[in-house]
């Protein structure tokens, strides 16, 4: 593992660590940005989500961020033009969350880059692997914008690619439940809460904790992945520190 950002507490070997994971790839959806509002972010869910990622880059934790494009428009949803077309136009528009992410967590005083898998150069930094992992060195906040650069392909999809591609030991997906049910919880009183799965689980179930060729990418490069609910005040560090909570899931199906 590569020597933690600048305060990193994890160089003190007498010292409890104050996180079990030195890197991390936290999935935000464009939907839980949006919040309440129809379309767009939600400036005061866009502030608190800011602030818990400021919060964990304190303690030392190397975060790297992949925000969907939800909230703005959704490729496979737009019936009136071609697939690929329109899942470029979503590419460009998880650009304007990453752009929005880095400028509200500058604001707050935590360094931020964003790397584009789309040429941008005006605007982000085009993705370099070993530069992305420079930054995420020296304490920066990497918001990994444009997806994974082609159509067909989804924000989960980057996020599994690029948390195997920098080493993260976790892929923290944010979402507004608090984990994994066997049903929708809001329309069956009786769906099964799993604290724990296999990636097998999740495939031949079919349990949509994210698409299935990022639970593939992560299986196959045995990168375990949390579900939890971002919703929750404090959550995120929660993960972090290792707390139990949300569904986790790993070759096992233990944490
Ligand atoms: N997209 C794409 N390739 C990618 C990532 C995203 O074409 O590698 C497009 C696709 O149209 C997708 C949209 O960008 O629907 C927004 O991303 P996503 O649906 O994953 O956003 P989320 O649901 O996480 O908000």
């Amino acid at each position: 593992m590569n020597s933690p950002g600048t305060n990193a507490p994890f160089s003190r070997d007498d010292a409890e660590p104050m996180s079990r994971f030195r890197r991390i790839l936290l999935k935000i959806s464009g939907e839980f940005l949006r919040g309440d509002e129809n379309f767009g972010i939600d400036p005061v869910i866009m502030d608190r989500v800011t602030g818990e990622i400021k919060d964990l880059v304190e303690i030392g934790v190397e975060v790297g961020l992949v925000i969907g494009g939800g909230n703005i428009v959704r490729g496979a949803e737009v019936q009136e033009m071609n697939r690929a077309a329109a899942d470029y136009i979503g590419m460009v528009a998880t650009m304007i969350n990453a752009l929005t992410m880095q400028g509200r967590l500058e604001h707050i005083g935590v360094q931020t880059r964003v790397m584009s898998a789309i040429d941008m150069n005006q605007v982000a930094e085009p993705y370099i692997r070993r530069r992305a992992i420079r930054h995420l060195e020296k304490g920066r906040v990497v918001v990994f914008g444009g997806g994974t650069g082609n159509p067909y392909f989804t924000t989960d999809s980057a996020a599994a690619l690029r948390a195997n591609e920098i080493g993260a030991e976790v892929l923290l997906k944010a979402t507004k439940v608090d984990g994994v049910y066997s049903d929708d919880p809001q329309r069956n009183p009786d769906a099964e809460f799993h604290k724990e799965l296999t990636y097998h689980q999740v495939l031949t179930r079919d349990l949509r904790v994210m698409d299935t060729s990022a639970i593939s990418l992560c299986r196959d490069n045995d990168l375990p992945i949390l579900v939890f609910n971002l919703d929750e005040h404090g959550n995120v560090m929660k993960a972090v520190r290792g707390e139990k909570i949300g569904t986790w899931v790993n070759r096992e199906g233990r944490r």
